[in-house]
């Protein structure tokens, strides 16, 4: 149900955290490190669609993006030294690792050893990502995680990458945002590889079910498998139907929240993968049943959806949202009452949580403020009731390359000038920072 809170009657100053709670930033490879060069989406920046039209908008290309390929250093000692943070949630450039099929680049390798002691050295938690949307051309070339095959190729970076940093990294997360990756590279085209089919973009999510599950096993067998925790990022966007009282509305959300959430959701709380599209797709495959499938689930979380039965394809400024909301730059609507239900949901799988992504795109800086303290009372009103949270992570610490949409979502902690790289602190960031020192009540003995 659509949930909506009276702001009115709600103090936002309860909300207040256990010392313990990790809180942090998050980035991925791609996003921020500029020369990635050999990758699927490197790629994809040069293409045009059928029509002429870039892939990015404005043509953009993420090009040098933030350098924090070789600014990372003083990158983390900004956020420590400005915010506090405790914990980093990054990606492994796996095109930079395995350039060619087999062949590991010993350069990136000690390149990501230099990172992680960086972070450990300031006291900052490391939190990895195997795959956060991109991947080795070679890989793209032959079909990427559309062919179940290929998964071996995957497990085989994995484990190179646990033999290398498993003993520096306490937590691990498998794949990025399967939702999104599968539905806007397969189903929508508007991601690589740019196909248009439902089939297409199930098979991919069925086959990312299995491959987070080879590498969970892969990993916890391994030497010091057992100490670290290993995960997968789940990404939940409500679709609510825009009028409550029109049933086809009601019966579009239906499918979409069965596709794009609860296929996810149910393969992690049963180990069965059941995604069902009426008259196209049907797919139930019992992936896991009897075992362990995860160690956490990471949760990312923006907004909600309000759906009808035909949307209006690609101004983001046509999304609906309600009267009274404030409107994100990327034309979704600012919903902590939905960061709730999502926090809610996914703790139905039973697992500890971790917040790996929640932050909003806003250039002027004048809505970040009331979003982190807003999302963080609802994260802590979700915690009252019962949400095992273990630490949140803001997207983004730094402005980055934001996919299809290049450089116009400033999602940063801090500004990025992408001309001189100069980075410059959010005043709106200071929240996180007043979230995280609130003092926190101890029970009464
Ligand atoms: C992705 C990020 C992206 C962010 C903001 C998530 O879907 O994991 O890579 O930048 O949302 O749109």
């Amino acid at each position: 149900m659509e949930l909506q809170w009276d702001w009115s009657e709600i103090d936002l100053s309860e909300a207040a955290f256990p010392p313990d709670f990790l809180w942090g930033a998050a980035t991925a490879a791609h996003q921020v490190e500029g020369g990635n060069d050999n990758n699927n989406w490197a790629r994809w920046e040069t293409q045009t669609d059928k029509k002429g039209k870039p892939r990015i908008h404005g043509g953009q290309r993420s090009g040098a993006a933030c350098e924090h390929y070789s600014r990372f250093a003083d990158d983390f000692r900004r956020m420590k030294a400005d915010l506090g943070l405790k914990s980093y949630r990054f990606s492994l450039e796996w095109s930079r690792i395995e350039p060619e099929p087999g062949r590991f680049d010993e350069e990136a390798i000690a390149h990501y050893h230099e990172v992680i002691d960086a972070l450990l050295a300031l006291d900052i938690q490391p939190m990895v990502t195997l795959h956060h949307f991109t991947h080795p051309l070679w890989f793209e070339d032959m079909g990427s995680f559309e062919h179940r095959d290929n998964i071996d190729h995957f497990v085989r970076f994995a484990r190179r990458c646990f033999e290398e940093y498993g003993h520096k990294v306490p937590r691990w997360c498998t794949h990025n945002e399967c939702g999104p990756f599968s539905a806007m590279g397969w189903g929508f085209g508007v991601f690589p590889p740019g196909h248009k089919s439902l089939k297409r973009m199930a098979q991919v999510l069925c086959n990312l079910m299995h491959s987070h599950m080879r590498v969970y096993r892969e990993l916890k067998a391994m030497p010091g498998g057992k100490d670290v925790e290993i995960g997968l990022v789940k990404n939940i966007f409500q679709f609510d139907p825009l009028h409550r009282w029109n049933p086809l509305h009601s019966m579009m959300c239906n499918v979409m929240e069965g596709v794009y959430n609860k296929a996810i959701i149910g393969f992690l709380k049963t180990g069965v993968f059941d995604l069902r599209i009426p008259f196209m797709v049907k797919i139930h495959e019992e992936i896991a049943p009897d075992e362990v499938r995860s160690d956490f689930v990471g949760l990312n979380y923006y907004s909600n959806l309000l759906i009808k039965v035909i949307m209006d394809a690609g101004d983001p400024q046509s999304l609906k949202i309600r009267d009274g909301q404030v409107r994100t730059d990327f034309g979704y609507a600012t919903y902590p009452e939905g960061f709730y239900r999502a926090l809610m949901q996914i703790s139905e799988i039973g697992l500890p949580i971790y917040v790996t992504e929640n932050g909003i795109p806003d250039d002027k800086d004048d809505r970040r403020a009331d979003w982190i303290q807003r999302y963080g009372y609802a994260m802590w009103r979700a915690m009252q009731d019962g949400a095992d949270v273990r630490g949140f992570y803001y997207w983004s610490l730094l402005d980055n390359f934001e996919w299809a949409e290049g450089y116009t979502m400033r999602f940063g902690l801090y500004a990025v000038n992408f001309e001189t790289q100069e980075r410059t602190l959010r005043q709106g960031a200071l929240a996180i920072k007043e979230l995280m020192d609130r003092p926190f009540p101890t029970p009464p003995a």
